[in-house]
């Protein structure tokens, strides 16, 4: 009884406080890993996950952590594994993506896919995206595997294929069909990042929502005939009066929890003029909040974005000989709603603004990714939270992404997630070495903290309490 009673306090001792990693270790093991996985060709199109697939799945099944392929095309297999944990908690579900977008080798100094270390970074496609996130979620787990210490909730990691476009094959195939083996209550992805400039963090940003990508179709119609006799009802000039005045007109601005947090946050880290823009930008004294998103519009495009449903008019087709009248003429626009917007009322709006009997205004197709919202409020934000001070010793920045990611098929199913991801340095960017750009690098010391932050904050949210 004594003895047990003894083992208990251990275990219970243990449960609080479970012994580090050995980190120099980890590191090397954490390089070792990510150099394999970004050996891997996985470019999207055409695709070709499975070698990566194949390697996760050893690694994990190696060391003892089940993991399951689900493939809706046999090359292109997701790998989901899971640690148990008592079930007191609902899961976390740690997402990345294996696939890559594609290169083009003439452009890289180093091999596209040699994961060559040089000065401190390592080269390669997927660097940055994604397969930075898929390492950090591989050593977490492997982590935690064996510190075997009791969980409250289950982890699970999905790595997914075909996030580069494909995501048929990927989160839809996923969230679709085999939603029961990732449902979680949280989950974490990529979609953050920290922003470092000479070397030091200046704030890390936390992926907390995203708008939804719409597109309008605007089609005008007139009467066709002879170019040397102008008619009033010439479809290209109606259109182009009709994009004038969507472009001219800017829906307003309309600040949520993330947003408003944002640029509160960003505010507390600015020159006293961007300070009091950013400021200004969310008040509810629209003649202040004009003049603000005056300047954002010219100079902070992103930020302007962000305060609102945007419209980019990116395509415009009409007319096929220079002495022809066309009858039609059409143009696509970009929308990109706030994630609580009514599109039906929304597009009401623009045919309001546009008040021309001509031009027929209609949503068009586009691979809709669903909305949903994330809360900040939360368990999981306060752990992320608490670990960008301890690791970076600096500011998070609740993000709202203009663009979208595989979050949004689970946010609409109601899980809450949070895109994070390595320091990078702003500088890199315009040099060509950042996602989707020309080349493709990361800090080797960035990855390894982020690692570190990343098992980190699962810990704290998995760890019996
Ligand atoms: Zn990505």
């Amino acid at each position: 009884m004594a003895l047990l009673l003894m083992v208990t306090a251990v275990t219970t001792l243990t449960a609080q406080t479970p012994a580090q990693p050995d980190w120099t270790k980890i590191d090397e093991e954490t390089m070792q890993h990510f150099q394999a996985l970004l050996r891997f060709d996985t470019t999207d199109p055409p695709g070709g996950e499975k070698p990566a697939a194949d390697y996760l799945k050893q690694v994990l099944d190696k060391a003892g952590i089940p993991a399951q392929l689900f493939a809706l095309e046999p090359n292109r297999p997701n790998v989901v594994a899971r640690l148990k944990g008592s079930g007191s908690k609902r899961p976390l579900l740690l997402m990345a993506h294996t696939d890559t977008v594609n290169v083009d080798p003439k452009k890289w100094t180093h091999p596209p896919f040699s994961a060559t270390r040089d000065g401190g970074y390592v080269y390669s496609r997927g660097t940055v995206d994604d397969k930075d996130n898929v390492v950090a979620t591989l050593m977490t787990l492997l982590m935690i595997k064996r510190q075997n210490v009791p969980l409250d909730r289950d982890v699970i990691a999905l790595f997914e294929a075909g996030e580069e476009g494909t995501t048929r094959v990927g989160i839809q195939f996923m969230a679709n069909q085999h939603f029961a083996d990732i449902d979680a209550e949280y989950c974490l992805a990529e979609g953050g990042n920290g922003s470092r400039e000479g070397g030091q963090v200046k704030f890390i940003s936390v992926q907390t929502l995203e708008k939804i990508p719409r597109a309008i179709s605007m089609t005008a119609r007139g009467v066709a005939g002879h170019g040397s006799v102008p008619l009033q009802t010439n479809s290209i000039v109606h259109l182009a009066d009709a994009v004038a005045k969507v472009a001219k007109w800017q829906p307003p601005i309309r600040p949520n929890e993330t947003t408003a947090a944002y640029f509160k946050r960003l505010a507390s880290i600015s020159t006293p003029e961007q300070a009091e823009r950013y400021r200004n930008a969310l008040s509810p004294d629209s003649k202040v909040s004009a003049a603000a998103d005056e300047y954002l519009r010219a100079n902070e495009p992103r930020h302007a974005s962000m305060l609102r449903t945007s419209i980019s008019p990116n395509m415009f087709t009409g007319g096929y000989r220079v002495n022809v009248i066309p009858s039609e003429a059409t143009a696509t626009l970009d929308v990109r709603t706030l994630p609580d917007e009514d599109p039906a009322k929304f597009l009401e709006e623009v045919q309001r603004v546009v008040n021309d009997p001509s031009v027929e205004i209609k949503y068009t197709a586009r691979d809709v990714r669903p909305g949903g919202t994330t809360r900040l409020n939360t368990e999981a934000f306060e752990a992320i939270e608490a670990n960008v001070t301890k690791h970076y010793k600096t500011i998070t920045l609740p993000t709202m992404s203009t663009g979208a990611t595989d979050m949004a098929y689970l946010r609409a199913k109601g899980i809450q997630c949070y895109g994070i991801g390595p320091a990078m340095d702003v500088e890199d960017g315009p040099k060509g070495f950042g996602a989707h750009s020309d080349q493709e690098r990361i800090l080797e010391s960035e990855l390894y903290r982020f690692v570190r932050f990343n098992y980190d904050v699962v810990m704290d949210l998995v760890r019996k309490k």
